[in-house]
């Protein structure tokens, strides 16, 4: 049997690769010699692409070059690089990989929270560094006592707060809409929240729908005493505006995974000693990036299998209750 034609953009895990090997026919656009002779020669023949946030962007240009392009297989929750519109104008399919990391993204925030608070990674500096032979590291702040703010009560939002509940904390959250369903307070700003709050996570998707969500108000709101934790995109934070904040002293501190112009992170960041920073991290487990790759496998599969995408995402051109095409 003729196997389907796919385009990967950009290397994904050994396993993934392995698996979309042995269902389809993957041409890997990293390794052709002339792009423009691959999507004259290729182009036509590419019915999917499986790809991820790192790949580059997902545009109409693209497409263009793809005229018989049914579906867009992206590994990770969030798909910023997709232009969702342009593929819905073409009548292509986009899936993602959700819910299989939620557990891995929020393990790490409350990782990160902790760290931030408790100065955990300095404190291990401090160490190394042989400080602790002259004297004990002065105390850290504390999670203790404090109002967590969720920017984002989505899947991931809701796993953080489930395990924020064992930690005796109160929360509240931020969204563009109220949950009928869910118990904590809302607010309907992000500046609301901050004043509520002395801890504000942040967790909503990236795009220009959540561009600099978190700006200089929503830091002065947050107060002096104040806490920020981005593990959603840098677009969503103000970084020019975080870094004035932390400086001035206008919030406490910061534990950031995420960054405007990944991986470069501002020298001034990198320069404060009262922020933790981490290189995007927080579904990298192998175990959580296994099952993420095997989605992106499985959506294609069962598009090409008649049994339509899995795991589509909201704008794509696709009803649950359709019939497979
Ligand atoms: P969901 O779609 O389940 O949740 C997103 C939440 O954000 C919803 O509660 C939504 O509420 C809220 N939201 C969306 N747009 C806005 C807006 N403009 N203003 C305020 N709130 C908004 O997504 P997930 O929980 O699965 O994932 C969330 C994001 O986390 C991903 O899109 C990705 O960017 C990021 N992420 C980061 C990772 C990392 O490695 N650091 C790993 C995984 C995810 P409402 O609709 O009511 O506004």
């Amino acid at each position: 049997m003729t196997k389907t034609d796919i385009l990967m953009p950009g290397p994904l895990l050994p396993s993934t690769m392995q698996a979309l090997d042995e269902a389809f026919l993957i041409h890997r656009l990293w390794e052709q010699p002339d792009r423009d002779a691959f999507f004259r020669d290729v182009g036509p023949r590419i019915r999917g692409i499986a790809t991820s946030t790192g790949s580059g962007p997902m545009n109409a240009a693209l497409f263009g070059r793809l005229p018989n392009l049914e579906v867009v297989s992206s590994f990770g929750v969030g798909y910023d690089n997709v232009d969702v519109a342009a593929a819905a104008e073409r009548g292509i399919i986009v899936t993602n990989t959700p819910d299989v990391l939620n557990d891995e993204v929020a393990d790490l925030t409350i990782g990160l929270l902790l760290a931030t608070l408790r100065q955990i990674p300095q404190a291990d500096r401090y160490l190394r560094a042989g400080h602790w032979l002259k004297a004990p590291l002065p105390l850290s702040a504390t999670l203790r006592a404090r109002t967590v703010g969720i920017v984002g009560l989505g899947r991931i939002g809701k796993a953080i707060a489930r395990r924020l509940e064992g930690f005796d904390v109160a929360i509240a959250y931020h969204g563009r809409t109220k949950q009928d369903d869910v118990a904590y307070p809302f607010y309907a700003t992000a500046t609301e929240l901050a004043a509520a709050c002395d801890v504000l996570i942040v967790i909503t998707p990236g795009g220009a729908s959540t561009k600099h969500l978190i700006n200089a108000d929503v830091l002065k709101a947050l107060g002096p005493n104040g806490v920020l934790i981005n593990v959603a995109r840098g677009s969503v934070v103000d970084e020019q505006a975080l870094i004035e904040a932390l400086r001035s002293g206008t919030i406490l501190s910061a534990g950031l995974d995420v960054f405007q112009d990944e991986p470069n992170v501002p020298q001034e960041l990198i320069d404060m000693e009262h922020v933790v920073l981490l290189p995007h991290i927080a579904s990298a487990s192998v175990h959580t990036r296994k099952a993420m790759g095997q989605l992106v496998v499985d959506n294609l599969i069962s598009w090409f299998g008649g049994k339509g995408p899995l795991t589509p995402v909201p704008e794509t051109p696709w009803a649950p209750t359709e019939p497979p095409a």
